[in-house]
């Protein structure tokens, strides 16, 4: 099986989102090398990643690289808004990088004083829900770094909705330390036993280096996105 191919570059302006009275538009007649011909620039990309460093430094320095890196090529970083964790080194590298970094963060998070406070710019919702879809709506495209139950609900929630025909923006891992082999396996069983369609699977972007995962970078105040890697 086929792990995805091109991180694309999107832009913010020309939104992917469908309007909701689409949201019956099953995708599963569209070939997922759309993916690929489909190319824009990318403006803001969404990382969702632990609110936990994990046990050891080599999920730390992955995550403070793609901040840098974003920050370097102008693109705009959406994250969850939190000063700990994986969330807190990504947002740091960026904003020293002299990046723009938007946090969306439940006001109840706020209050368990887990907010970044020297973001960009903090967008407050009112729950979970209310900012799953906000960072959904504000991203061009999405990364998963390690993180536990919050990070794999914000993944699996965004593969859902590209399923579903909801948005058609990129999703791409960054399995670094190869902490997404398992998942990658499930994802290959879901295939092989009937509950996912391979055009499904194929459409997620796995790489275990942030350049690789961004692709050639190309002029200033975009990403390019464009990775042609293929995994079998
Ligand atoms: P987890 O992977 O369980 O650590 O959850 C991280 C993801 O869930 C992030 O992408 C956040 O959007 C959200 N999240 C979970 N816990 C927190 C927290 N303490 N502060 C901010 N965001 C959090």
């Amino acid at each position: 099986m086929k792990y995805a191919q091109h991180f694309l570059s999107r832009s913010a302006a020309d939104s992917h989102l469908l309007p909701h009275s689409q949201f019956n538009r099953v995708s599963s007649d569209v070939p997922s090398s759309s993916w690929m011909r489909d190319r824009r620039i990318l403006k803001r990309l969404c990382v969702f990643c632990g609110s936990n460093s994990g046990h050891r430094a080599i999920y730390r320095d992955p995550a403070s690289a793609l901040g840098r890196l974003v920050a370097e090529r102008g693109i705009e970083l959406v994250y969850g808004g939190g000063h700990v964790g994986l969330m807190g080194a990504l947002a740091d590298a960026a904003l020293a990088a002299n990046g723009r970094v938007i946090g969306v963060m439940p006001q109840s998070l706020i209050d368990r004083e887990v907010g970044h406070g020297g973001l960009s710019e903090m967008r407050i919702v009112g729950s979970m829900h209310e900012r799953k879809a906000l960072m959904v709506e504000l991203a061009d495209g999405f990364i998963a770094l390690p993180g536990g139950y919050g990070t794999l609900d914000e993944f699996c929630e965004v593969l859902t909705w590209a399923q579903l025909g909801i948005h058609t923006k990129p999703c791409g891992i960054l399995n670094v330390n190869g902490y997404y082999d398992a998942l990658l396996a499930l994802f290959e069983r879901t295939v092989d036993e009937g509950f996912l369609k391979a055009i499904h699977s194929d459409m997620i972007v796995v790489e275990s280096d942030p350049a690789a995962l961004l692709g050639p970078g190309e002029s200033a105040g975009g990403g390019g996105f464009e990775m042609d890697h293929a995994r079998s």
